[in-house]
């Protein structure tokens, strides 16, 4: 096994965990370790820019980061910690990483919903589908339904035509009256608005449906229509791929292990983005699904106060209260509403990993009770799909974290 002796530990290397380590970076005297498990730094959003950087923001950060003396481990997982020490998987064994101080910065997932037909071939998340067109995936001239909620679904329908895709409807399930409330709460965040006025632009010509969703996918071997609802009509469009994703769920995992405490679903910090837990921070969208600007200055703020930069820390605090507004305008306008509730069928397939359909779990009183009866949740993925579409359908929260928190081969445990 091999072992890291470190000052400050970042685990994940996203925009809020680079821009930790840059801020951290500022005293000299301490050792630096980001540990992500992609094979390159970057997370969601610079990952694939990498090999071509668009982003000057992102660029300027690299170029940094490659200056300094920074340990960065790709490909390694952190599944499990035992001490003050975490454990992490790589394709050539376990590392053992004792640090001082850490930093979480474990960002986000995409939530999926269950609808009849969401696992047919060629129905993807929508940020998913994104994730593999930047990874090679050939969609030219594919006609792509791309539908759910949240700001993603415009990025992802620009990204996709960009590649050639017809994209031949975009569905929000939000309501006009969020939608034009969101539009207006935007007056803090002019570059939001700029963003958005030029992502209509790249998608004008294509039908985008407010207070509409994809009630059914079908097809016999693969994906040939989805029926989409819109205000109280229903009508089939045809298509070979679906894009569907409803906003992110945050990683908590990692943090709720450690013990830090959890409120409304995100870890809780203070204005030094300090855990409950004294030598732990969290930044990014762990602790609020605010998008990029807010990652990279909550990252900033953990990497200054881990490493006792704290006149550096305080100045950036009103920087990070207009991005704090942007993530609550943003909580607000893409809130699901009840009818998705109601799409499943009995037979509709929830826990993908397990085989269990949404009429087992009809009946329970919570996750940990539908858990022990039907395995909901105890699959490969630990639950990280199906435990955010339960907590929407049922209302039950999965409190139970075990290391370890990814599955690891067997000589790694
Ligand atoms: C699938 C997806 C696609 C997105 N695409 C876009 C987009 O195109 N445009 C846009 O504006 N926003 C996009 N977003 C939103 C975007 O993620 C945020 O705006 C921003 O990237 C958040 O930065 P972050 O550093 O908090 O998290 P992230 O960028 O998510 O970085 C977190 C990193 O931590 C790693 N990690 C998590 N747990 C562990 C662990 N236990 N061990 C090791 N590594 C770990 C993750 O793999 C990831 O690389 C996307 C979000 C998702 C989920």
């Amino acid at each position: 096994m091999n072992k890291i002796t470190t000052d400050i530990l970042i685990v994940g290397g996203g925009p809020a965990g680079m821009s930790a380590a840059m801020a951290a970076s500022g005293n000299d005297d301490v050792r630096i370790t980001i540990v992500d498990d992609n094979p390159r730094i970057g997370g969601q959003i610079w990952r694939a820019e990498l090999g071509k950087i668009k982003s000057v923001e992102a660029r300027e950060l690299i170029t940094l980061l490659d200056q300094q003396w920074i340990t960065i481990a790709d490909n390694a997982s952190v599944f499990a910690r035992d001490g003050n020490s975490l454990l992490a998987e790589t394709p050539s064994g376990k590392i053992r990483i004792k640090y001082q101080k850490l930093i979480l910065t474990t960002g986000a997932r995409e939530r999926l919903l269950p609808f009849p037909g969401w696992t047919l071939p060629n129905v993807f998340g929508a940020a998913g589908l994104q994730a593999l067109v930047k990874g090679g995936l050939d969609i030219q001239d594919k006609r792509i339904v791309v539908a759910g909620t949240g700001p993603l679904l415009l990025v992802v329908a620009e990204y996709l035509i960009s590649k050639g895709a017809h994209v031949v409807a975009i569905c929000e399930q939000t309501t006009n009256r969020k939608l034009d409330k969101f539009a207006l709460g935007l007056w803090r965040s002019p570059s939001k608005i700029l963003q958005g006025i030029s992502l209509r632009g790249k998608v004008r010509g294509i039908p985008y449906y407010r207070n509409s969703w994809v009630s059914a996918a079908h097809g016999e071997s693969e994906l040939r229509r989805v029926t989409i609802e819109h205000f109280g009509t229903t009508a089939d469009v045809e298509c070979d791929m679906l894009a569907c994703g409803f906003h992110l769920v945050p990683n908590i995992e990692l943090a709720q292990l450690l013990g830090c405490k959890i409120a409304n679903g995100y870890v809780a910090v203070d204005e030094y983005q300090q855990t409950s837990v004294w030598d732990v921070y969290c930044a990014g969208e762990p602790t609020s699904i605010g998008g990029v600007e807010a990652a990279v200055v909550e990252g900033r703020i953990a990497g200054f106060a881990a490493t006792e930069q704290i006149k550096q820390a305080r100045s950036l605090f009103r920087t990070r209260k207009k991005t704090t507004a942007f993530a609550k305008v943003l909580h607000q306008a893409f809130e699901l509403r009840d009818e998705l509730k109601t799409l499943a069928a009995s037979s509709t397939i929830v826990c993908r990993c397990e085989d269990v359909q949404y009429g087992k779990l009809t009946g329970h009183d919570d996750f940990r009770m539908a858990k022990l009866q039907t395995r909901c949740g105890m699959g490969s993925c630990q639950g990280r799909i199906c435990g955010a579409a339960v907590e929407f359908l049922f209302g039950w929260k999965d409190r139970s974290v075990r290391p370890p928190i990814f599955p690891v081969r067997m000589e790694n445990l």
